[in-house]
C-alpha cells in the first residue's frame, strides 16, 4: 500500500513523542502524561504500523522495550532478554490472545486442550534481575532497554525482602547459576508518607508508587533506597546453570522454597475456563492491596509450549498483560480553592471537571502547596493528569502542556486568609502557607469537627454540617461550648431549608429526637479516656498515637501543661517538632481556658485508676517487632507495648507471645510462623494496645 504523506507525518511525530515519553518515564522517572494517555498514543503508532509494513522500523518505540541504561550506573547485558508484555484491555483482546497462542500451538503438533495457565497480579513497580552464583546474590540490575540493564545490586542489597543467599535445605546445593526476576514496588502507605515528608520539605513530589520506586532504586547513593521500605515480588525464573524446571508453575514454588517472595494468590488453571474471572477478580482486589498494580498476567504454565510460541517483537507470546481500567485521566482544571485547617494551614484543592478514574468519579484532588504547583506548572485552566493508585487520594501528576491555550492562569496564595482576612504567613523555611489568626472562624470550625469526629471524641449525634450550622449561629464558639449547649435553644433549630413543588420554602428544623441524640452522645463522651481527648484537642502533630505516647508518660493533663519542652521530648517516639507544639499549644491562654472549662464540664483529663489498671492489659507479655510498620515508627510501638506493662526482645522465641509484622519482614517472621507464635499486622496490634 503507497503511503500518504500525511501518514507518514503522523507516525514521525508520534514516534518522537513517544520517545520523549519514554524518556520521561524511564530515565528521569518523572512523566508529564497519564499512562492511559501514553497508551493512547502508542497503540495509534501500532495500528499506523500494522496498517503500513513499510512504517515499521527496528528503532519504533513499538519494537524496543524501556530505555537506554544510564550512564552513571555500571551497565550489565542481562543474560536472557527481559522483555515487555503485550496488553489486552478487556474480555475480547484476552480471547483474542488465547486463539491466537492456540492456533500457534496446534501448527506446531501440541494439542491446545492440555494447555495449562497461571495468573498473577501486574505489580506497578520496577522490574529487576537478580542473579545468584551459588546461591549468593551476585548482581542486581534494572531491565534497561531488555538487553543491557544498569548494575543496581548495592541499592537491591539494602531491601530485606530481597534474600542475600537462597534458603537451602540441609545438604542441598545451590545451583551455580539462577536469575530470578521481580518487580521492586513501594508499599501505597510508604508512598504516601513520602510525598508527605517530600512536600513538606519542598522537595518534588512522585507522581505514582512506580516512580517512586524506580527514582529510589536508580540512585548513586544506597543509603536513599536504604530509608525507603521498598519490597519485592518475584515472578520468574530468567537464566539458570544446573537447575531444571519444565513449567513456570514449578518455577514460582522453587523461588518461594528458596526464600524468595512469590506472591500468595498466584494461581494455576488446567484450562483457560476462569482465566478471564480471575483476572477481573483482581481488578476487584486491587483497592485492597496495600501495593499498586494495574492489571493481572496470563501466562502459558508449560516451557515446552512457551518456546513453541516463542517472542513477537518486544513481547513474549506465551504471556499478556491484562490491563486495568486506567487509575490516571485527563481532565479540566477549573479552580483551585483554599481550605483553611484546623492549624490554619492553606490547602489548595484542585475542582475539577468530574472524571472517571479507575471506576471512580473525581472532582477533587489534593495540591500539596504552592511550590508544588509551580514545580509541576500547574495552571488554573490546564488540561491535567489525574491519578489514583490504589486507594490513595487523587492527585494530579502535571498538566498537559502541549493543549495549552495560552489563558491558563498561574496560581498564587492568597496574601489574605480566605475565612477571616488575616495576611498569611509562611514561615521561614517552610513551604505552607498560614493564617496566623487564632480566631479565625474555619480553623474554630474545623478544629471543632475534630474533636467531635470518630477517633476523637466520637459524638455521633453531632456531625460536621451541625457544627458549621451551630457555629454560624453562634451557639458555639469554641469546643468547650458543646457541653454548655441547652435543649430549649435547640429544639426547633432552623438547619437548612427547601423548596417545594409550589414554590414555598420549607424550612429542615432539627427534631426533638435529634436533640436528645445529640445530648446524650455528649453525656457519653465525658467517658472517653484521656489520650482520646488529648487528641480531639487538636494539637499540632499530636495525632492518635501520640496522644497515647504523651497520656502513658504525663498522667494528667497539667502535668503535661507544665512540663518543659525537653521533658516532652523525652518520651520515647516523641520528636522535638511535636515536643514544640505542645508547648506552644499550652502557653496560649485561651487554649488552658479550653482545657479548664472541659475539666469542669466532667470530661477525663487524667489516666483514672481503672484505666492504669485496664491499661496494662499486656502485662508480662513479650512481643517481637519485625519488618517496617506502615505508620508507627519502631520506637512508638515499643512505648505502646511498654506503656501497657509488655516487653520487647529482639529475637523470637519459646517465650514471645507477639509478633508484630511489618513490611519486609526478615527471618523472625518465618521463626514466628514456625513456632506457631500469634502474629499481628499493625492495625491489630493497635487494637491490642488502645484498650479502650
Ligand atoms: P508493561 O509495564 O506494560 O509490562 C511489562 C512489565 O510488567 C514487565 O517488564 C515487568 O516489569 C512488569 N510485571 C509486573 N508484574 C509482572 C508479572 N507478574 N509477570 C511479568 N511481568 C510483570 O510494559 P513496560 O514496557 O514496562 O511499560 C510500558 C507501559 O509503561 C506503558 O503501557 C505505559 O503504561 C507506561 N509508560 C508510561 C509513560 C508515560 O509517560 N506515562 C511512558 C512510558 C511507558
Amino acid at each position: 500500500m503507497s503511503l500518504p504523506d500525511e501518514i507518514r507525518k503522523r507516525a514521525e511525530d508520534l514516534r518522537a513523542q513517544l520517545e520523549h515519553h519514554n524518556y520521561l518515564y524511564y530515565v528521569l522517572d518523572q512523566p508529564e502524561i497519564s499512562d492511559a494517555e501514553y497508551d493512547r498514543l502508542f497503540n495509534e503508532l501500532k495500528q499506523l504500523e500494522e496498517q503500513y509494513p513499510q512504517l515499521r522500523t527496528a528503532d519504533s518505540p513499538t519494537q524496543r522495550v524501556g530505555a537506554e541504561p544510564l550512564d552513571s550506573f555500571r551497565q550489565v547485558k542481562h543474560p536472557l532478554p527481559m522483555y515487555s508484555l503485550a496488553n489486552a484491555r478487556n474480555k475480547s483482546e484476552l480471547e483474542d490472545w488465547h486463539r491466537r497462542l492456540c492456533k500457534l500451538l496446534e501448527e506446531a503438533g501440541i494439542d491446545p486442550a492440555t494447555a495449562a495457565y497461571v495468573t498473577e497480579p501486574k505489580i506497578d513497580g520496577l522490574a529487576v534481575s537478580l542473579v545468584y552464583e551459588d546461591g549468593s546474590l551476585a548482581r542486581g540490575a534494572t531491565r534497561g532497554n531488555g538487553e543491557v540493564g544498569e548494575d543496581v545490586t548495592a541499592n537491591l542489597r539494602t531491601i530485606g525482602a530481597i534474600p542475600l543467599s537462597l534458603r537451602l535445605e540441609p545438604g542441598e546445593q545451590a545451583p551455580p547459576v539462577v536469575e530470578v526476576r521481580g518487580e521492586v514496588y513501594l508499599p501505597l502507605a510508604a508512598f504516601e508518607r513520602l510525598n508527605e515528608e517530600r512536600a513538606a520539605a519542598g522537595e518534588p513530589t512522585f507522581a505514582n508508587p512506580r516512580n517512586a520506586a524506580a527514582g529510589s532504586i536508580r540512585q548513586l547513593d544506597p543509603r536513599v533506597a536504604a530509608q525507603r521500605p521498598l519490597s519485592i515480588w518475584c515472578y520468574q525464573v530468567g537464566y539458570t546453570e544446573g537447575l531444571e524446571l519444565d513449567s513456570h508453575w514449578s518455577a514460582l514454588q522453587w523461588l518461594r522454597r528458596h526464600g524468595l517472595r512469590v506472591n500468595p494468590m498466584v494461581k494455576r488453571y488446567d484450562s483457560f475456563a476462569g482465566v478471564y474471572e480471575e483476572c477481573r477478580a483482581w481488578e476487584e482486589r486491587r483497592a485492597e492491596l496495600d501495593y499498586d498494580i494495574d492489571g493481572a498476567v496470563v501466562k502459558v504454565d508449560s516451557y515446552r509450549m512457551q518456546d513453541v510460541l516463542g517472542i513477537a517483537g518486544r513481547d513474549p507470546r506465551w504471556a499478556v498483560a491484562y490491563k486495568f481500567a486506567p487509575s490516571t485521566e485527563i481532565t479540566r482544571l477549573l479552580e483551585i480553592e483554599i481550605s483553611v485547617g484546623r492549624t490554619g494551614a492553606l490547602n489548595p484543592i484542585a475542582i475539577m471537571e468530574p472524571v472517571e478514574v479507575g471506576g471512580v468519579t473525581v472532582s477533587h484532588a489534593t495540591l500539596h502547596n504552592e511550590d508544588d504547583i509551580h514545580r509541576k506548572d500547574i495552571r488554573v485552566g490546564d488540561l491535567v493528569v489525574v491519578q489514583r493508585a490504589g486507594d490513595v487520594i487523587p492527585q494530579i501528576v502535571g498538566p498537559v502542556i502541549q493543549k495549552r491555550t495560552g489563558k491558563e492562569k498561574v496560581f498564587h496564595m492568597p496574601d489574605i486568609c480566605p475565612s477571616c482576612g488575616a495576611a498569611t504567613v509562611r514561615p521561614e523555611g517552610e513551604v505552607v502557607v498560614r493564617c496566623p489568626n487564632k480566631s479565625c472562624p474555619a480553623q474554630i470550625v474545623e478544629s471543632i469537627k475534630h474533636f467531635v469526629s470518630k477517633d476523637a471524641m466520637d459524638i455521633d449525634g453531632v456531625g460536621e454540617k451541625l457544627v458549621e450550622r451551630l457555629f454560624e449561629l453562634g451557639l458555639i464558639s469554641n469546643m468547650a461550648d458543646l457541653y454548655d449547649l441547652k435543649r430549649e435553644n435547640l429544639v426547633g433549630l432552623e438547619l437548612s431549608s427547601s423548596v417545594n413543588e409550589r414554590g414555598k420554602r420549607v424550612p429542615h428544623r432539627l427534631q426533638e429526637k435529634s436533640v436528645d441524640n445529640m445530648l446524650s452522645s455528649l453525656e457519653e463522651s465525658k467517658r472517653r479516656p484521656y489520650h482520646r481527648v488529648l487528641f480531639a484537642l487538636g494539637i499540632r502533630h499530636v495525632g492518635s498515637i501520640n496522644a497515647q505516647l504523651l497520656a502513658s508518660r504525663f498522667r494528667d493533663i497539667d502535668a503535661l501543661a507544665a512540663a518543659s519542652q525537653e521533658e516532652v521530648a523525652e518520651v520515647e517516639g516523641i520528636g522535638p517538632k511535636i515536643a514544640e507544639s505542645v508547648r506552644e499549644y499550652f502557653a496560649e491562654p485561651h487554649n488552658r481556658e479550653t482545657v479548664s472549662r472541659l475539666r469542669k464540664a466532667g470530661l477525663n483529663l487524667s489516666v483514672s485508676e481503672e484505666e492504669r489498671e485496664a491499661h496494662r492489659t499486656l502485662e508480662g507479655k513479650r512481643f517481637v517487632l519485625t519488618g517496617a510498620l506502615p505508620t508507627l515508627s519502631r520506637s512508638q510501638a515499643r512505648e505502646l507495648i511498654e506503656a501497657a506493662g509488655g516487653k520487647v526482645s529482639g529475637s523470637v522465641g519459646k517465650s514471645t507471645d507477639y509478633v508484630v509484622l511489618g513490611e519486609n519482614p526478615g527471618s523472625k517472621a518465618e521463626k514466628a510462623r514456625e513456632l506457631g507464635k500469634t502474629i499481628l499486622s499493625e492495625k491489630e496490634f493497635l487494637e491490642l494496645t488502645e484498650g479502650d
